[in-house]
């Protein structure tokens, strides 16, 4: 056994993949379906606080069926990337910020915090460990998910007195099948992701669940993804099940939905907002009422739409359609400053271009 940084220590997989295994696993990359060898873990109890901390090969957990996580939905996640440079070196992309929003998550879940460093540290050493997973074709990456769940076996409605921390390792290659390319968008009328004093700011399981309902309905009906407004008004575009939402107007203004606690805080989405302050563009965050953005699209004030997120970066949206309005958003094709964007992040990840504002960590 030996000693990782931050101590984590490397139990290696008795059975890791061949390399003619790994290299075919590589060459057919989809979304979250392949994992690498190997998971990072630690335990926290109320005696002895985060313990145990390891790499060990990626396995079935041994769960109580009473484990809190399954009954009362005490979970919580995160989700970045390492990219592989043209050099060989593999980077993360502000990763303490992930760090920062799972704590914060922890906190409205009542889950215990892992300390900023240990959950850098899980990521090097799982990395490290796994550093042949992460692809070096085009577009793909290796997609990091940290989670903490709750495994006491009781079955009051507590906080849980037992978590696991774990993170897997799955290589990607773009998030849309069809890669850059715009996405139709079903507006929900009548559910909603999130209510104000709820779980919308944290990267909560249950989140997601609520989301699938909508979200299977909007791809029967042809849709790709489901935008989300406010419960509190009804009125105000919010984001998507798993991405922020930015929209453009004819004055090169950049709008995106304000943090109002019911939006996750995302990472790109501050990336962005970085990279369209340092251009000079002006960019509001506000309430943006849908009848103002339909309006906007109609009349052609409005003239691109994009969501933004980890898994695919920046997808511009080119149809809206709800109960009672389908529109298309300028010619329905990417525009400028969307792909400008999608350019300029995707640059500074693959290290392809310069990195002014330090987001990229050596792995
Ligand atoms: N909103 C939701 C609900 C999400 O799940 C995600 C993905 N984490 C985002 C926005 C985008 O966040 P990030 O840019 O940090 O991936």
């Amino acid at each position: 056994m030996t000693t990782a940084p931050a101590d984590y220590a490397i139990v290696p997989s008795s059975h890791p993949r061949t390399t003619a295994q790994r290299t075919a696993a590589l060459e057919r990359l989809s979304f979250g379906v392949e994992f690498t060898d190997h998971m990072a873990r630690a335990t926290w109890t109320p005696e002895e606080g985060w313990q145990g901390h390891r790499v060990e090969a990626f396995a079935p957990l041994e769960l109580s069926p009473a484990a809190a996580v399954l009954h009362y939905a005490q979970e919580i996640f995160e989700g970045l990337k390492a990219y592989r440079h043209a050099d060989g070196s593999v980077w993360a992309f502000r990763p303490e910020a992930n760090a920062r929003r799972f704590a914060a998550s922890a906190r409205r879940l009542a889950m215990p915090e892992l300390p900023e460093e240990d959950f850098l540290a899980s990521i090097s050493a799982l990395v490290d460990t796994d550093l042949e997973w992460v692809p070096s074709t085009e577009g793909a990456s290796l997609y990091l998910r940290p989670f903490m769940i709750a495994t006491e076996p009781f079955l009051g409605v507590r906080p849980a007195q037992r978590y696991e921390y774990l993170v897997i390792a799955s290589p990607v290659g773009p998030y849309f099948v069809n890669g850059f390319q715009p996405v139709s968008i079903w507006v929900a009328q009548d559910y909603h992701r999130a209510g104000p004093g709820g779980t919308g700011h944290a990267k909560f399981g249950g989140n997601y669940a609520a989301s699938l309902l909508p979200q299977q309905r909007a791809n029967a009906q042809g849709f790709d993804q489901v935008c989300f407004l406010d419960a509190a008004t009804r009125t105000n575009l919010e984001e998507l099940g798993g991405m922020n939402v930015f929209v453009v107007d004819e004055d090169g203004v950049v709008h995106t939905p304000a943090l109002t606690g019911t939006i996750l805080e995302g990472v790109t989405r501050s990336s962005i907002l970085t990279l369209l302050t340092e251009e000079g563009l002006e960019v509001r965050e506000r309430d943006i009422p849908l009848t103002w953005l339909l309006d906007g699209v109609r009349d052609g004030s409005v003239r691109e739409v994009f969501a933004c997120g980890t898994a695919a970066v920046i997808t511009p949206i080119g149809r809206l359609a709800g109960e009672s309005f389908d529109v298309t958003v300028g010619d329905g094709a990417a525009g400028p400053v969307t792909s400008r964007l999608f350019d300029r992040l995707t640059d500074i990840q693959f290290g392809r271009a310069q990195d002014p504002h330090d987001w990229m960590r050596r792995l």
